[in-house]
């Protein structure tokens, strides 16, 4: 069986997520009478919207997917006046097949299997929304000049992949037609030509029909044969097999028996695996493009009548009833239930990776700025507003609290010093 490597057919693509940024809070005051501030009445800002990944059976590659690379969710709206909540930024929904494996492109990390219909992953969260000056108002201070940044929402690279099996297999006698019918349903539409593995797996092939939905096709036959003569076919082949859930037998019209021909191979086909006889079948007639076959045809069709079949009269060479044929397979296999594929992990939260790490580590850099590293800490770095002076205040009361001032005072930081927090560069002064 040449050219079938075992275990190399993946389907794989590269994309980038990112989520949405949480909006501003504000600061605003109530307008009263005789009264020159009113009460405060920032609203907080709306979340970012999340990209999510979404296991759907309406499609069977990662093609759809190689089209766009990047995926941006919206940004939360910023609070208004009168504590006017931001609007929510809208998420986005990617779907991919049944079995795609989500890697972090960076560290190579799996973070998700999606197996089963409707498996849902947020995959990068969108930023909480800021909070506005209403949100600080307390008994001490009852007109604070305070709000926050939203946080921004996460992104990162993604590395998805699919093992990509045969979804349709091609039967039939020799000489029936299937390279050639195999070649044209999976080269003529040239989205395909740059999948790596068309030139490198002969026997396998994507077809792509309308509305992005795409199917794996296999000469079936030829592997078959290769398992008789013992070719040295494993695992990665007899899943092949397995899994192909719609047959479309091949008889060639212009041949003395068709009608022999396709018993031959149901015969060959229940000898391999018994479960093949379970599979729906498509029974097509090739090369009707050739006055035999055309002539052959009416008995044909008659013949496979008394067995409750309905016959495809197909040309390779024309393209005639190709179209029907691969619409016939389509709907066939969006009848079927999905497979089942065996799930790896379960579903992670991308919040819950970053609370897992609360420690707070200082170091310092070579040229002598000092950093201070805790993902939650980063996060408050991110969202304070440093031209409110309150909000800087704010930020130092958490230093002190947590016992970050005394760690770094310990360490020796002294007034002037640089202090790295979470992308702000900050002057020590005290
Ligand atoms: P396979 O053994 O089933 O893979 O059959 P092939 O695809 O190799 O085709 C066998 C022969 O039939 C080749 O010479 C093809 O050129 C020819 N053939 C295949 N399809 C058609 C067709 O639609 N029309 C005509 N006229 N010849 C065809
Ligand atoms: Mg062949």
């Amino acid at each position: 069986m040449p050219g079938l490597n075992e275990g190399s057919l993946i389907d794989e693509v590269r994309i980038h997520v990112a989520a949405g940024n949480g909006g501003n809070g504000i600061v605003a005051f109530r307008r009263e009478k005789y009264v020159p501030l009113g009460g405060p009445s920032g609203g907080n800002g709306g979340p970012g919207g999340s990209v999510y990944l979404e296991a759907t059976p309406d499609t069977n590659t990662l093609i759809a997917l190689r089209g766009g690379k990047h995926f941006r969710a919206d940004r939360g709206g910023h609070g208004g006046s009168k504590n006017k909540q931001g609007a929510a930024g809208k998420d986005v929904v990617i779907r991919v097949p049944l079995g795609t494996e989500v890697y972090d492109d960076g560290t190579g990390d799996l973070l998700a299997d999606l197996v089963a219909p409707g498996d849902r992953v947020e995959i990068v969260a969108g930023g909480r929304g800021g909070r506005g000056n209403a949100a600080f108002a307390g008994p001490i201070n009852q007109a604070p000049r305070i709000a926050e940044r939203g946080d921004p929402g996460q992104e990162r690279w993604l590395h998805l992949e699919l093992k990509l099996l045969a979804d349709v297999g091609l039967v039939g006698l020799p000489n029936a037609g299937k390279s050639t019918l195999l070649s044209v349903i999976s080269a003529a539409r040239p989205k395909i030509a740059d999948y790596p593995f068309t030139t490198l797996q002969p026997s396998l092939g994507v077809v792509e029909l309308d509305g992005g939905y795409s199917f794996v096709a296999a000469d079936l036959p030829g592997l078959i044969e290769g398992a008789h003569e013992g070719a040295g076919l494993g695992y990665q082949f007899l899943r092949h097999v397995e899994r192909t859930r719609v047959l479309i037998h091949l008889l060639d019209g212009s041949s003395a028996d068709p009608v022999g021909g396709y018993a031959q191979i149901r015969r060959e086909l229940a000898e391999f695996d018994p479960a093949m006889m379970e599979k729906p079948e498509l029974v097509a007639v090739s090369k009707m493009d050739l006055p035999e076959a055309q002539e052959a045809l009416p008995a044909l069709q008659e013949a496979f009548a008394e067995k409750g079949i309905s016959l495809f009269p197909i040309s390779a060479a024309t393209g005639e009833g190709v179209r029907e044929l691969l619409g016939a397979a389509r709907r066939t296999l969006e009848e079927l239930p999905p497979v089942e594929v065996e799930p790896i992990l379960p579903e992670i939260n991308p919040r819950a990776l970053d609370e897992a790490d609360a420690a707070v580590r200082v170091f310092r850099r070579a040229d002598g700025a000092w950093i201070v590293r805790a993902p939650w800490l980063e996060r408050l770095s991110r969202r304070t507003a440093w031209n409110m002076p309150e909000a800087v205040e704010r930020f130092q009361r958490t230093l002190d609290k947590h016992g970050i001032t005394a760690t770094l005072e310990e360490m020796g930081v002294e007034a002037g010093d640089t202090v790295i927090i979470g992308g702000a560069e900050l002057e020590w002064q005290r």
